[in-house]
């Protein structure tokens, strides 16, 4: 039997709406300009938009829950609650859940100014809080559902899915293109307009209708 030099890491996992079983998790990408009004409001043009992906480590993953530390190296932490979908096979989706793409979006501006990799400004941890999944055939039309951020209870995020430049069955396409989808892997669609800042002692709450809730707060 091989012997590790080191401790192996944890598999990291996310509850099943309604099951006794987790979901393990392998890779997180994540999609970004994927509602044409967000793109305008972070300065872009929708209509000359092509999908952009990022990835961010599994470590990152928090459940629904969770009081989360500030993270260093920022002062401009924003939201986006954004439609996950965790896949069973490379065309296959056994479910969804609601995330949150936490995004230093200071270390974003200096990095896309100097024309640099945005990994320190996505890919930190606990940067993607996810709800519990609910499994694909216990789960709504996501096409028409509503997807919102409330951040103390006030609205911030409020659109509709169908809103998603690209679909999710694109988005799967656009992947298995560039990488082979497996089991495990789970997909943070992009975010509608309405993004902003969350600071200490403020809690986020993201859901979208049929879904199970994402709910962080910092301190
Ligand atoms: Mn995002």
């Amino acid at each position: 039997m091989k012997q590790y030099a080191t401790t192996p890491p944890p598999v990291i996992s996310l509850p099943i709406f309604g099951c006794d079983e987790v979901f393990p998790v392998r890779r997180i990408y994540c999609v970004g300009r994927n509602y044409a009004l967000h793109v305008r409001e972070m300065g872009g043009d929708p209509n000359r938009s092509t999908p952009v992906f990022f990835t961010k480590s599994r470590e990152t993953i928090v459940a629904s829950g969770t009081t989360l530390p500030y993270p260093p190296l920022t002062k401009n932490l924003h939201y986006e609650v954004e439609l996950v979908v965790a896949m069973a096979a490379p065309t296959e989706i056994f479910g969804y859940g609601v995330g949150l793409d936490m995004t230093r979006r200071d270390l974003q501006g200096l990095a896309k100014n100097g024309g640099k990799p945005w990994d320190m400004a996505k890919n930190f941890d606990h940067s993607a809080p996810c709800s519990a999944l609910t499994k694909i055939a216990n789960a709504p039309d996501i096409n028409r559902a509503e997807i919102r951020l409330t951040n103390q209870g006030a609205t911030q995020q409020n659109s509709t899915l169908d809103k998603m430049i690209w679909s999710v069955a694109e988005i799967i396409a656009h992947l298995n293109a560039s990488v082979t989808l497996a089991a495990g892997d789970l997909i943070y669609t992009g975010t509608p307009d309405g993004v902003g800042p969350v600071v200490a002692g403020q809690t986020l709450v993201g859901t979208i209708d049929g879904l199970q809730k994402i709910e962080v707060s910092y301190v």
